[in-house]
């Protein structure tokens, strides 16, 4: 019998113990720790709520739960309540998938100012996540800067540019429809440090940015590169060039309506507006962002490089979508420059592994942690050898351990609880409403607890 810990209960999470589970049946048990009551991580507060059937996937991600071989250990924090240490001497193997859940930083000055965010702690908002629900963005200025090129500047600008009406469906959160209804924002500027050719947006989700009922998105055609240099590109970013080359055709026939200085559509109040080769500074103000220097770039070698040319946007709110770091544990070696555990293709040390963003930093698709969490099944597999478990307890050891430190830890079953209350929560048309406190979610899952 091979006894697995998994930490952290988002897609790699459960990918790996779909893969143990083929890999070795009945001969193994795996407990998936998550330091939340709740499980499925990125897929609950990560996902953007107005694309449910991204998140449907957890569904997948029940029938490996539900297995008689697998058990969720909601709300216990690896590192604190339990030490790395004390994993690796109950279980065979230890696979750390805790994705990446901290920003990073821009780096420049003003960036604590108010009203200025990294996406993990804005979408972490918007999504219900306990930790930002008390972050209170102010929506009551005129123009948003969002900073970075990849999908998570776009689920930022859409959420951002969305009528109460389109939401419709999704399971954002109470206080953040509430926030959103009463938004000022009509000027959203998109800055990328370098052009157009190095989007990381896909085209599904930048095509959206046309659908939207009140915004409509703008690139200056004068960043676009020659039509004919897109033919070197592959299919996925010739069709992201293609909705680009799209916004700048309808920017042609745009009103400017002197809108600190942006354009609008005829009849939509809302412009999204594509700035390239513009390298953020500096954000400015005093109280709050009042604004951003911006440096004019070129592509030099692949890389933005400043030509000493600098403006200022006007800015009542920043949100930096410039990527993720994974959260340090206590004794796990840790590669800085990568924001990621350190490890050599999944291995760490003996006994402890990692998966996913954790082991290769936040890039590609949720998909993308499948073949990820398979590979690394197949290198426990190769490194326990063909006799299996090296004869540690496992489940029966944690609960012991719980039992003397006072865990209270939720099962799976309790997280069925959990759902049915957010189900019955719903607003008309909404999936659920989720509990953002976890003392809400823990009196669900233990209804002896007094909820606070
Ligand atoms: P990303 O695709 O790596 O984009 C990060 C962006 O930030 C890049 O444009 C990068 O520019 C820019 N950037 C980084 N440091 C910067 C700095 N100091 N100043 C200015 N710009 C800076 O990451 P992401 O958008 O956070 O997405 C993470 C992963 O999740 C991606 O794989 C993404 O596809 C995935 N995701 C998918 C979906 C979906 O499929 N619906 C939704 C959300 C996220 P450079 O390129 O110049 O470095």
């Amino acid at each position: 019998m091979r006894h697995i810990a998994i930490v952290g209960s988002g897609p790699a999470g459960y990918y790996t113990a779909e893969a143990a589970l083929k890999q070795w049946r009945d001969d193994v048990r795996v407990d998936i720790f998550d330091s939340s009551p709740v499980p499925f991580g990125l897929i609950r507060t990560g996902v953007a709520p107005d694309h449910q059937s991204i998140k449907s996937v957890a569904r997948r991600y029940e029938t490996t739960a539900l297995s008689d071989n697998v058990h969720f250990v909601g709300n216990v924090m690896v590192g604190r309540d339990i030490s790395i240490d004390e994993l690796r001497e109950l279980y065979d193997a230890v696979v750390l998938a805790t994705g990446a859940p901290n920003d990073r930083k821009l780096g420049l000055p003003g960036e604590d100012l108010p009203n200025v965010f990294g996406s993990a702690a804005f979408v972490g908002w918007y999504n219900g996540h306990p930790q930002f629900a008390e972050l209170h963005p102010d929506f009551g200025h005129e123009t948003a800067v969002i900073v970075g090129n990849g999908n998570v500047a776009l689920d930022v600008v859409r959420i951002l540019a969305k009528s109460g009406e389109e939401f419709a469906g999704s399971d954002i959160v109470a206080h953040a429809l509430a926030s959103l209804e009463g938004s000022q924002i009509r000027r959203i500027v998109v800055l990328g440090r370098r052009g157009p050719h190095q989007v990381t947006m896909t085209p599904k989700e930048l095509g959206e940015l046309a659908k939207l009922a009140r915004a409509c998105p703008r690139v200056d055609p004068a960043d676009l590169p020659a039509l004919a240099e897109d033919a070197a590109l592959d299919p996925g970013m010739r069709k992201t060039m293609g909705h680009l080359r799209s916004f700048a055709m309808a920017g042609d026939t745009a009103n400017d309506n002197g809108n600190e200085g942006g354009i609008i559509c005829p009849g939509r109040d809302i412009a999204i507006e594509f700035d390239f080769f513009a390298a953020p500074r500096a954000i400015l103000g005093t109280d709050r962002v009042e604004g951003i220097e911006i440096e004019r770039t070129k592509l030099v070698d692949g890389k933005a490089v400043g030509t000493g040319e600098t403006y200022h946007i006007p800015a009542g709110i920043v949100v930096a979508c410039i990527g993720y770091q994974t959260s340090r544990i206590p004794d796990v070696p840790y590669d800085e420059q990568g924001g990621r555990f350190a490890n050599v293709e999944g291995r760490i040390m003996p006994g402890l592994y990692c998966v996913g963003w954790a082991r290769r930093g936040p890039t590609g698709t949720i998909g993308t942690n499948r073949p990820d969490g398979f590979a690394i099944i197949e290198k426990i597999d190769a490194d326990l050898g063909a006799d299996g478990g090296t004869g540690k307890p496992g489940r029966p050891g944690f609960e012991a351990l719980a039992a003397t430190r006072g865990i209270d830890f939720v099962k799976f079953t309790e997280w069925q609880k959990i759902d049915e209350a957010e189900v019955a929560n719903a607003r008309q048309g909404a999936p659920r409403e989720k509990f953002v406190e976890v003392d809400r979610m823990i009196a669900k899952a233990h209804p002896s607890v007094q909820e606070s």
